[in-house]
């Protein structure tokens, strides 16, 4: 090996060269228009033509101007991002108040002339009279203008626009005025969407003295009353809301979300063994049962005569829910499943309902026919008697305190050796023949378990919605304190409210506006769940997605907002202590958040494998070309470079961002998942040495069918005076989503420096916009004052 070198060791990197760009008067003179050509980043043949064509008849031009202008005239070889960089800085420096580009192409000549005759000056050279009369005049500045003014409008590039286009002088913001004040129902209406009917049925239960937010009460006293407030549901019936007509329910699944979004306003206990019996045990009945299951129980289940809990997770199993280990051996001379639990291990854990009020469990447990073990399936299975006493070969343990939640009544299960009828098995997707075969239209038995899961999608689309409930509720206490609450002033000047501050117009009105935007993700996400036509795989990976998305802006808005309520905030009155206590676990059960979004990752490989696999030739040819047009049209430098308001609010510009990122990750995931696997390392360790890449892919996906929604959701609000201030909103979501992520744009080159700060730029400007509506846009979400706490949640401004 050679020795190490001076500059191999040298700690400082010599910087990279800096581009230069000829200073040729004739080329200068084109410049203008080359750099109109290139700024989609594409040379059509009309522009290569038009501007070939102008240069054979341009007597004007010196032998090496026009060489200089070919070697621009390669359509394969757009120039490079610092060469375009520098020469608009040229233009822009050089171009004064010319209004078109064949002005500014003269103009740039003018002053490149200039700028050498004064560095022979400077030099004490002595310029020959060719030059010193180009001082003034370049002598052949007519016949440039006729040329370059007959290629502008061969190219349609005639007027100011092109030039403001390219060099965005002149720019100003042109963003339409926000509505005035007013506009608060329209919003309102806009946001909520549909299950009106359902919605207020849930506010008037809300209302009721049963279901108000308790204050610090003992453990016992807390379960019983969370048990009573469900009870007060059921007999309202929004428990049965998602369950079959025939058996009792109203079979509107995204009512059952709306329902469930509107009982997070109030107590999470009771949202929480709400979703437990309705949700997880009722679901799991109604989705991997068949008619039988359904005739004998759902009814019972709706209206809580029959109070259930959902035993999947083992204290050794939790997100790897296919390795679990309770074991239901199948008993052929009796035609009885036998359930047990090998070891502590093995035991149900965190099972919500179990520890006091749950009858009857869905048990998940290995389904054995002798030595052959299929895998996970789900039994149910009487674990308490209607007298509360636990069953035979049950044994059940409390959990306890927990960190939240403490009205739920979580619980430990064993099983030892409980015989239960072949009935108990939920055999929608396998059953047992009455020769006592396994039978399944299903054959692989991991395929056979995704399945089964699949159809519990419900679970996590309502924890989306339910963190979204939590989001709005925090931000409309937080927004409400910070308009009211006055610190600090200019000399002189009176206090101003905190809200004022620009630290924290960005914590709140950031998270504002992607609460916004995710609450129209979560509302396209319940419209594809309740049709039936969506495909299951891509309802997964969102419902996946937005789960971990939802939940974790959840947990960061509530400490944002505490933070901006001060000292007032950390008041058990004002809610936050109790709402961060019992949303924690929102990121963690329905799915860990990581896992969950590895899912979306391994979804969209999936999918990319299989759009491939699919294609023939020109398919692969299609995908291909759509994607180098991708690359070509947004890592042009014009765009890479711009910085005007208009375009960094524009929503094509953010969506081509967003989509460039995602689709970028999942490609390069791709390839280095491949390049290890080629190497003939396996699939889980290639996947594990990429999980932070396959995370930010999941991310990347979350965002941009978040921003989707966003701005599909603005359709139908043609009419509507708030749009404007709904599309400000959302253009802050799609800034503050990409500073978020400036360092990936600008590692990849999408962005310049330039670019980059003006997003940061820009989402202050917005901010500062929105925070004298914010008031407005918390009102929309419409949150009664009784479910706000007291009082800070319900001053509207300073008194
Ligand atoms: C209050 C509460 C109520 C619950 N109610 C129920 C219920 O009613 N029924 C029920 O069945 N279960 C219930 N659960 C269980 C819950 O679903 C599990 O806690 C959850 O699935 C996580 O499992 P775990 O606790 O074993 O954590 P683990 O799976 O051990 O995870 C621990 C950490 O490791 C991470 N991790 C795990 N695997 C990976 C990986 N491959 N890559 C990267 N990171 C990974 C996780 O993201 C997490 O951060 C409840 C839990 C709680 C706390």
């Amino acid at each position: 090996m050679a020795p190490p070198t001076e500059l191999t060791t040298s700690p400082h990197p010599a910087p990279p060269p800096q581009p230069s760009l000829s200073s040729e008067p004739t080329f200068l003179a084109f410049l203008p228009i080359l750099c109109a050509v290139w700024s989609d980043g594409l040379m059509e043949d009309a522009e290569l033509g038009a501007v070939s064509g102008a240069l054979g008849g341009a007597g004007w031009m010196t032998p090496e101007g026009r060489r200089q202008v070919r070697d621009w005239l390669d359509p394969s070889s757009p120039p490079a991002p610092p060469v375009f960089a520098a020469a608009t800085t040229t233009i822009q420096s050089g171009a004064g108040s010319s209004l078109t580009l064949a002005r500014a192409g003269v103009a740039v000549a003018q002053a490149a002339v200039r700028r050498r005759l004064h560095l022979m000056t400077l030099y004490g050279e002595e310029p020959a009279a060719e030059l010193r009369s180009a001082a003034d005049m370049v002598p052949w500045r007519d016949d440039a203008l006729a040329t370059l003014g007959q290629v502008e409008l061969e190219l349609g590039l005639a007027g100011p626009e092109a030039l403001r286009e390219l060099t965005g002088m002149g720019d100003e913001r042109t963003a339409p005025p926000l509505p005035p004040p007013g506009v608060v129902d329209e919003v309102a209406a806009h946001i909520h969407g549909g299950h009106a009917d359902v919605r207020s049925r849930v506010r008037e239960a809300l209302a009721r003295p049963e279901l108000s937010i308790p204050g610090e009460i003992p453990r016992g006293e807390y379960r019983e009353r969370t048990l009573t407030a469900v009870k007060v549901l059921a007999d309202m019936g929004i428990g049965g809301i998602a369950l079959p007509r025939e058996w009792g329910g109203l079979g509107d699944p995204g009512g059952a979300v709306a329902a469930f979004e509107e009982l997070a306003l109030g107590d999470l206990s009771v949202l929480v063994k709400y979703g437990v019996q309705f949700g997880l045990f009722g679901g799991s009945i109604a989705q991997l049962g068949t008619e039988k299951h359904h005739e004998r129980y759902l009814a019972q289940v709706a209206s809580l005569a029959l109070p259930g809990c959902y035993a999947m997770t083992e204290t050794g199993h939790g997100s790897n829910v296919r390795d679990l280990r309770t074991t239901a051996d199948y008993d052929r001379a009796s035609g009885e499943f036998v359930i047990t639990t090998p070891d502590d291990d093995a035991r149900k854990d965190y099972i919500g309902n179990a520890a006091l009020h749950a009858r009857m469990a869905t048990v998940f447990a290995r389904l054995r026919i002798g030595p052959e073990d299929h895998g996970v399936h789900a039994f149910l299975v009487h674990i308490r008697d209607a007298r509360g006493r636990t069953a035979p070969g049950v044994r059940i343990e409390d959990c306890g305190a927990k960190a939240g939640l403490n009205g739920v009544d979580n619980g430990r299960i064993w099983f030892d050796g409980v015989r239960v009828g072949a009935e108990a098995l939920l055999d929608r997707f396998a059953r047992i023949t009455p020769e006592g075969e396994y039978e399944s239209p299903i054959p692989s038995a991991g395929r056979r378990f995704f399945t089964m899961l699949g159809t519990l999608i419900a679970g996590r689309i309502s924890i989306a919605a339910a963190s979204q409930a939590v989001t709005r509720k925090a931000l409309t206490i937080a927004v409400r304190y910070a308009a009211a609450r006055p610190q600090f002033g200019p000399a002189g000047g009176g206090e101003v409210p905190i809200l004022d501050y620009l630290s924290l117009q960005r914590n709140l009105l950031t998270r504002l506006a992607t609460s916004y935007a995710m609450g129209f993700a979560v509302r396209d996400l319940t419209r594809r769940f309740a049709d039936p036509d969506t495909d299951r795989m891509e309802l997964e990976v969102r419902a996946a997605g937005l789960k971990a998305a939802a939940s974790r802006l959840a947990m960061e808005s509530l400490q944002a907002c505490r933070e901006a309520c001060g000292g007032k905030g950390y008041l058990a009155e004002n809610q936050f202590a109790r709402l961060r206590a019992d949303t924690d676990v929102f990121t963690t059960f329905e799915g860990a958040n990581p896992v969950l979004l590895q899912l979306v990752a391994k979804g969209l490989l999936s999918r990319l494998r299989r759009d491939l696999g699919s294609m023939n030739m020109w398919g692969m040819a299609r995908y291909l070309a759509e994607l180098t047009g991708i690359r070509l049209a947004e890592m042009n430098p014009v765009v890479t470079r711009r910085t005007d308001p208009a375009h960094l609010a524009d929503p094509d510009f953010q969506l081509a961002a967003f989509r460039y990122r995602e689709q970028r990750l999942l490609r390069s995931a791709a390839r280095r998942l491949k390049a290890r696997m080629d190497q003939g390392m396996d699939s889980f360790d290639a996947i594990n040495e990429c999980q932070d890449h396959l995370i930010t892919l999941a991310r990347a996906h979350v965002d941009r069918i978040v921003l989707e929604a966003s701005v599909e959701s603005l359709d139908p609000m043609d009419e509507c005076h708030g749009k404007e201030l709904i599309t400000r909103v959302i253009a802050l979501y799609g800034l503050a989503t990409l500073e978020a992520n400036r360092a990936w744009y600008l590692e990849t080159g999408y962005f310049e420096p330039p670019k980059s700060e003006a997003v940061r730029r820009e989402v202050n400007v917005l901010c500062g916009e929105l925070a004298p509506r914010a008031l407005e846009l918390v009102d929309a979400f419409g949150i009664p004052d009784e479910l706000l706490g007291a009082p800070i949640g319900r001053q509207r401004q300073r008194d």
